[in-house]
């Protein structure tokens, strides 16, 4: 199967890369392209590729769930569901946290077996729950974990970093594979830079200088995704920062993405202008605890900050919003949307929430403590 799987993969990475350029031109049915004529082709283009008839792909439904984190903490976790194949990008954003994602991740993963496991780079808020405590069994103990790609550089002296590479590394001697992201993207020792998830969807590490450069920063480090269903594309970038996003947007031909997940948690730091002009997102999850505290008393830039909502706004108010900060109190939380699923077979891509289904303008969060920019208004 998995040699099956090989081959289908080198072909879908083949196709995706002759067609990336062709899909920059074509517009692609979103939520907020829904009319199928939107999908309309400029006659011009003769190529006879798959890609002239976008409303008629059809493929396995993807699900792709940004998960609460049972926490105040600020962290990452996103759960990608194809299928009977699954993705888990992080695992955030304490230890304990394992109590809350590994009973969702359980409801939809019945064979108990994470095909795709990615830690995008060594920090607590992204690795703590694969470890979980001595009462919470962490993700690493609760699933089998096919194939692992991490981060091919990190300058962490933390203890949960070298707990989750110990953990990591009892996962590879009972047989999973494990490649870092500059493997993946050079092909290397059986790593593979496209990896097909379905029929007509693959799963592409990109590249970034980080990965083999030293960054003042290990945000940098941080390992980047493209999920590719046949014109959707979906973006992960981790904490990737802005000098990062320089490099991912120079490195690869980047498609228009329908969903991209907020760079850093909505850090004024990243989800830079210059990688959103190149990928155009129709919706942005931001995973984080939206109000805290926890990294800066300035309101304007906690998660998500109001430069962030500020770059974002020309292209899309969209924006989904994990968890927010209790009113009565700044240690306790509670959901904004909740967890956040963003659906599709190909065509028309919905969202869905656990808690409702609010944009982050309509919230009274967002009322209270940013400012509307002219693009909402
Ligand atoms: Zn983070």
């Amino acid at each position: 199967m998995r040699k099956i799987k090989g081959v289908l993969g080198v072909f879908v990475a083949l196709i995706w890369t002759i067609s990336l350029s062709a899909c920059i031109h074509l517009p692609t049915i979103t939520e907020s392209q829904g009319d199928s004529s939107n999908g309309a082709l400029d006659s011009s283009n003769d190529s006879s590729d798959l890609s002239n008839q976008p409303s008629d792909i059809v493929t396995e439904e993807l699900s792709i769930h940004f998960l609460e984190l049972g926490t105040k903490s600020t962290g990452d976790c996103t759960l990608i569901k194809i299928g009977d194949t699954e993705v888990l990008i992080d695992a955030g954003a304490i230890k304990s946290s394992a109590g809350t994602i590994v009973p969702y991740i359980q409801e939809y993963c019945a064979d108990g077996i994470l095909e795709y496991v990615i830690a995008t780079h060594a920090h607590e808020d992204h690795i703590a729950a694969f470890v979980g405590t001595s009462k919470i069994d962490g993700v690493f103990e609760s699933f089998v974990c096919e194939t692992i790609i991490d981060y091919p550089q990190s300058e962490s002296t933390s203890k949960i970093r070298q707990e989750y590479e110990t953990l990591r590394d009892a996962e590879v001697a009972a047989g999973a594979k494990h490649y870092t992201a500059l493997q993946c993207w050079n092909n290397e020792n059986g790593a593979k830079r496209s990896y097909l998830l379905a029929d007509g969807i693959s799963m592409n590490i990109l590249y970034q200088k980080f990965y083999e450069e030293d960054a003042s920063n290990e945000n940098e480090y941080s390992v980047c995704v493209l999920i590719s269903q046949g014109e959707n594309h979906y973006l992960f970038t981790g904490d990737l920062e802005t000098e990062g996003e320089e490099s991912l947007v120079a490195e690869n031909e980047l498609p228009k993405c329908v969903l991209f997940k907020a760079g850093h948690h909505g850090s004024n730091t990243s989800s830079s202008s210059a990688l959103l002009a190149e990928i155009q997102p129709d919706i942005v999850c931001v995973c984080c605890c939206c109000g805290s505290d926890e990294y800066t008393d300035d309101v304007a830039n906690m998660f998500p900050s109001q430069d962030f909502v500020n770059r974002v706004a020309p292209y899309t108010d969209k924006i989904y919003v994990t968890t927010l900060v209790a009113a009565e109190s700044t240690k306790k939380y509670q959901s904004m949307n909740g967890n956040i699923v963003v659906s599709s077979t190909g065509g028309e891509v919905s969202v869905a929430c656990s808690n409702n289904d609010l944009t982050f303008k309509e919230t009274a969060w967002f009322q209270a403590n940013r400012v509307m920019p002219e693009e909402w208004k």
